[in-house]
């Protein structure tokens, strides 16, 4: 039984099984030959480009895959963001964020810590997101509280003052709708692993923006003479041979989520959210951090008991959930669990109610 999708999506379906099969079997090396082979590579990947462009509401060319949400926010960071920058960021981000700021030498303001009070973190980056902002940063969904963060205002703020916003979608790309252009944002990057099904090793950064700055340079199979990287897109951020197993069965992932539907997606992890929190709430040694935005990731503490030691007891009777700061101490902080922690629990569209009881049962044992 495993509740862990927040860290990635498991198990794969078969169809992404076959997929990446299929493209091992098939596929050469992408743009780099005329031969049937390396035909079939460019067309899967530019098969699933397109699949990304529909999804996300922007053109081909702005789709990069990346090898994780990791290497695309280091990305959109490493391009906006110089050392001694001011970067507004919400108290929700990961150390996907964090990190790469520190390294920089960015001078890091956190707007809005309010849990579930989407409201205060309006306001909170409404008074945060001044002239001297050279990039925001916000986390569309809690990867520890499955809270959804008001991005379309927090989105609309930054256009009204030219500030560039750079989205992390790991936890809702798959499960909440997302457009590029709707919300105008410099970059959004998001894993192909997760929401999407695909395989691990595979990310997506959506370009709004040609980046000034490259993270990496090398042979894109476009104007081999020229020693810089060419400046148009997708080129420009994509040098050496892709991922094509993984394109492949991301591309697969992204089909099984058309045919089911986000909205159809986000409700049924809603609903089985409140299963969860609703049966857990009748035990009073657990504490559930439940609210109006959440998705399908529940954070719990059980009195008495220490969360690493919970998930154990889980594991042992056959359940995977993450216990600890899942690399997101800011979060944590921003709710007042960074001491303890919580048991995390997180659920995928095909889990039943069924599954949620078991899971409860396990918990409150
Ligand atoms: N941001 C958030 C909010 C996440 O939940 C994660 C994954 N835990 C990441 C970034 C990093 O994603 P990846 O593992 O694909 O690099």
């Amino acid at each position: 039984m495993y509740f862990d999708h927040a860290a990635t999506s498991f198990p794969k379906p078969p169809e992404v099984i076959r997929a990446v099969q299929a493209a091992m079997a098939e596929c050469a090396s992408p743009g780099r030959g005329g031969y049937r082979e390396a035909m079939r590579a460019a067309e899967v990947v530019y098969i699933c480009r397109l699949k990304c462009a529909a999804l996300f509401d922007c053109e081909p060319e702005q789709v990069i895959f990346t090898s994780s949400a990791t290497h695309g926010l280091n990305a959109a960071i490493k391009d906006l963001v110089n050392a001694g920058d001011r970067v507004v960021i919400s108290g929700f981000e990961h150390n996907a964020v964090l990190r790469p700021l520190a390294a920089i030498g960015a001078e890091i303001t956190v707007a809005g810590r309010a849990l579930f009070r989407p409201e205060e973190i309006v306001r909170a980056f409404e008074a945060a997101l001044t002239a001297e902002t050279k990039a925001a940063v916000c986390t569309h969904v809690s990867n520890v509280f499955g809270y959804v963060l008001p991005l379309e205002q927090i989105a609309a703020i930054c256009r009204k003052r030219h500030i560039p916003l750079i989205v992390d979608a790991a936890q809702s790309a798959g499960i909440l709708p997302l457009s590029l252009r709707g919300l105008g944002a410099a970059y959004i990057a998001m894993p192909g692993h997760k929401g999407l099904m695909g395989p691990q090793g595979t990310g997506i950064l959506l370009c709004g923006k040609i980046p000034e700055r490259t993270l990496m340079e090398g042979g894109t199979g476009s104007l081999s003479k020229e020693l810089h990287m060419p400046q148009f897109l997708p080129d420009r951020m994509e040098p050496g041979t892709c991922n094509v197993p993984g394109i492949a069965g991301l591309s697969a992932g992204i089909d099984g989520i058309e045919r089911l539907g986000i909205p159809e997606i986000a409700e049924r992890e809603r609903a089985l959210i409140r299963a969860v929190s609703y049966r857990l709430n009748r035990s009073r040694r657990v504490r559930c951090f439940t609210g109006a935005d959440q998705t399908g990731v529940l954070s719990v503490q059980v009195e008495g008991e220490d969360c690493v030691h919970v998930a154990e007891r889980l594991a042992e009777a056959g359940i995977a959930v993450r216990a600890g700061l899942h690399c997101a101490p800011l979060a944590h902080e921003s709710a007042g669990t960074l001491e303890q922690g919580t048991v995390r629990i997180s659920v995928s569209p095909f889990h039943t109610l069924q599954d949620a009881e078991r899971l409860t049962d396990a918990m409150i044992m």
